[in-house]
């Protein structure tokens, strides 16, 4: 008899909370294609308990009378216990979406600086006093928190992607309901208990997991939350943000991607070629930043190619456990059976592929796996749908370009504005070529650095609102204008009021 695999519930004012229907969802370990736990399938009342708890919580003195300092103390500690349970964070992570141990290992090192530096902020967002034209009037603004937050968050960086919320959404005073994807539900059901043993009360921190439609939708829509913070698709922020608009609920949209990752003739060509495969074959292209069209000058373009695709026919494929492997798995089968279909359609529409476009073999141990090699593309053109549409997978297609101004239009010349890569040693042109993308984050001569510190956002189809830095916390706070008359004395006429 084989033993019963680990079941999640869901997280619910400190408890661990069976789904109201009862079921749950299988969630497989990409690398080998088996079931590794099972996690709670909610529904509508599931949503409706988690919102419950959280606005509940946010009432409570416990939390809406701790002072702002205390509330920092809070998050600095969650930050020392994620420090003292990272590795198992870590390889909870790899088991459920397939990202490499030495990756997840380096994202949690990192991991807590989101939470310190949110922590620093949590006694900081303070109004001003305004000047007022006359002298018995006291006019000031106050910050507020929004209330319950809904975060929900796509399946290529649960816990990175969660901190980037959570940690600015709890420093401002908000409570928060989080609803990871359904295919990687377990590392964020790991970290959730270590909000209340760091001395958060219940309910300030929720998870609740299960189908996008069948308990996502729900949690969007209950009237009592103040707003929602989105990662994932274009299409599905697109409908989250319709239906929060038509009740006014506010919104930050982290969505999709084409990224061009950009190489000048002047580029020192051996570390642009590194950066470009790093840029789109990191995460096995699953990242939203990746750097799937790449653009080279003419007089660089065939080295970049040849380097690229020998750089990706050498990446090591294998187990994400193992600090040997360069690429690891798709995270979901469904996902590397999308990543097949555009390959074959980038070959219907024209475009000759120079390396990849297979499974590994039967024989390499990796066929239970959602394994894709890395597949270079050339003789594309920027209109294909190749080219146009996301692919979030190890695809790459490599373009030419001869001028400037060909360039930027090419590069912006898609509905997408998240990133972009520049390679050059001008910097003049550095900063010519930057201020002309389309791109909420530009990288001259590196790709996908990233910090809580500096302000990320999409432009264009890529989303709305802004994640990290300081201005994350405007995000979560709401600004209320307090005039106040102190002239006690009779009014002249009782119709014009003081201002
Ligand atoms: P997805 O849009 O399918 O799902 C994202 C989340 O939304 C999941 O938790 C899902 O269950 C939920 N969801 C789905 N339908 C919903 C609904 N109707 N109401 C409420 N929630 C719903 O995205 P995905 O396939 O999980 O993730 C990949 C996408 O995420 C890519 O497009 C990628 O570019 C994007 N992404 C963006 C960023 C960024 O910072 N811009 C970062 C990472 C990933």
């Amino acid at each position: 008899m084989t033993a019963p695999l680990p079941r999640h519930d869901h997280y619910i004012a400190g408890s661990w909370v069976p789904p109201a229907a009862g079921t749950y969802l299988p969630s497989v370990n990409p690398a080998t294609g088996a079931v590794w736990y099972e996690t709670a399938r909610g529904d509508a009342e599931d949503a409706r308990r988690a919102v419950e708890a959280a606005a509940a919580a946010f009432s409570d003195p416990a939390w809406r009378d701790l002072p702002q300092p205390r509330r920092g103390a809070l998050l600095r500690r969650v930050a020392e216990l994620i420090g003292e349970h990272a590795e198992e964070l870590a390889r909870t992570e790899t088991l459920d979406n397939g990202k490499l141990l030495t990756e997840m290992r380096a994202q949690l090192a990192s991991l807590p600086e989101y939470f310190h530096f949110y922590a620093g902020l949590a006694d900081k967002p303070h109004g001003q006093t305004v000047p007022a034209a006359r002298r018995e009037i006291l006019n000031y603004t106050v910050r507020e928190p929004l209330g319950v937050v809904v975060a929900i968050t796509p399946w290529n960086s649960p816990l990175l992607l969660t901190a980037t919320k959570i940690a600015p959404a709890l420093a401002a005073g908000n409570t928060v309901v989080v609803k990871p994807s359904e295919h990687t539900s377990a590392s964020l059901l790991g970290l959730v208990p270590l909000f209340e043993k760091a001395g958060f009360p219940p309910g300030v921190v929720n998870v609740v997991t299960g189908y996008g439609d069948e308990i996502g939708g729900p949690l969007t829509e209950d009237p009592r939350v103040a707003k929602v913070s989105f990662t994932g698709s274009t299409a599905t922020g697109s409908r989250i943000a319709a239906s929060c608009a038509s009740r006014f609920v506010r919104t930050t949209l982290e969505l999709g991607g084409k990224s061009p990752n950009i190489v000048f003739d002047d580029a020192n060509v051996a570390d642009a070629a590194t950066g470009v495969v790093a840029g789109v074959f990191a995460a096995a292209g699953q990242t939203c930043v990746a750097g799937s069209r790449v653009f080279a000058h003419r007089a660089v373009y065939d080295e970049v190619v040849e380097r690229v695709a020998d750089k990706a026919r050498s990446l090591r494929l294998g187990d994400p456990l193992d600090p040997g492997t360069q690429l690891g798995p798709l995270a979901i089968e469904s996902q590397r059976d999308r990543v097949e279909e555009y390959v074959r359609l980038g070959r219907s529409e024209g475009a000759r592929i120079v390396t990849g476009e297979q499974r590994p073999d039967a024989g390499s141990g990796l066929a239970d796996g959602f394994y894709y090699r890395p597949t270079v593309f050339v003789d594309a053109a920027n209109t294909m749908r190749l080219c146009q549409e996301e692919i979030f997978g190890p695809v790459v297609a490599v373009m030419p370009f001869d001028t400037e101004d060909e360039l930027v239009a090419l590069a912006n010349g898609t509905e997408y504005g998240l990133a972009a890569g520049v390679w050059t040693r001008d910097l003049a042109r550095a900063h010519r070529v930057s201020a002309r993308l389309d791109a909420g984050t530009v990288w001259v001569n590196t790709y996908r650095s990233m910090s809580p510190m500096s302000p990320r956002s999409g432009f264009k189809s890529s989303g709305m609102g802004i994640e990290h830095g300081t201005e994350a916390m405007d995000e979560y706070t709401r600004l209320k204008s307090v005039w106040i008359n102190t002239d006690e004395g009779p009014a002249d006429d009782p119709f014009v009021l003081r201002s």
